[in-house]
C-alpha cells in the first residue's frame, strides 16, 4: 500500500519535472500541460502563466518599439565634414549653412488695423438703415454701427447706397 503510494508520488514528480522543463523550453506546450495535466494550486498556475507572459513581453518589446527618432525638423545623418542632410541640396557656395531647428522659428505678428465700424443712420420707428446722404436722413437721425442696425432689425434702404449687410466684417 505504502509502496504503491510512493511510486505514484514519484511518477507525479517526474511528470511535474517534465511540465516545468516544457514551461522553460517550450512555454506554450508547458502552459497547456500545466493547466490540463497537473493538479498544482490554481495560484501557482496563474503565477507561472503570468511569469511566462511577462518574459514573452520582455523579449518582444524591443522588436515592436518604433526606432528612436531625434526631435526636430531635420534628421542629421553622420557628423563632421560629411554631414548629410535629407532634403533638397544646399547651395555649395555658402559656407555657413543654417540648419533649421524649431527653436529658432520666429513668430511674426503683423499689426493689422482694427476695422472701423461702418456707420449707418436709422430713424426711430423706421424700417431701413441709410447712408448719410439719403433723403430720409435728417440732422436728428441717430447714427449707429451697421452691426447694431442689423441686430435691431433694420434692413438696407432701397433708395440710397446704404452698405450691404454682408459688409460687416
Ligand atoms: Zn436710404
Amino acid at each position: 500500500m505504502a509502496s504503491k503510494t510512493s511510486r505514484s508520488a514519484g511518477k507525479k514528480r517526474r511528470q511535474n519535472l517534465g511540465v516545468i522543463l516544457r514551461l522553460v523550453f517550450c512555454p506554450p506546450l508547458g502552459l497547456y500541460l500545466m493547466w490540463t495535466r497537473t493538479k498544482w494550486p490554481r495560484l501557482v498556475k496563474i503565477g507561472a502563466s503570468a511569469l511566462i507572459a511577462f518574459v514573452i513581453v520582455l523579449i518582444l518589446t524591443p522588436m515592436t518599439d518604433p526606432p528612436a527618432r531625434q526631435t526636430g525638423g531635420v534628421r542629421v545623418v553622420g557628423s563632421g565634414p560629411q554631414v548629410e542632410l535629407l532634403g533638397p541640396e544646399a547651395p555649395t557656395d555658402r559656407e555657413d549653412i543654417d540648419i533649421y531647428t524649431p527653436r529658432r522659428t520666429a513668430i511674426i505678428v503683423e499689426a493689422t488695423a482694427t476695422p472701423e465700424p461702418i456707420i449707418v443712420y436709422c430713424n426711430t420707428g423706421g424700417k431701413y438703415y441709410h447712408a448719410k446722404d439719403c433723403k430720409w436722413v435728417k440732422v436728428t437721425t441717430p447714427s449707429v454701427s451697421l452691426l447694431q442696425a442689423v441686430r435691431a432689425g433694420y434692413t438696407q434702404c432701397p433708395d440710397c447706397d446704404a452698405p450691404d449687410p454682408e459688409s460687416i466684417s
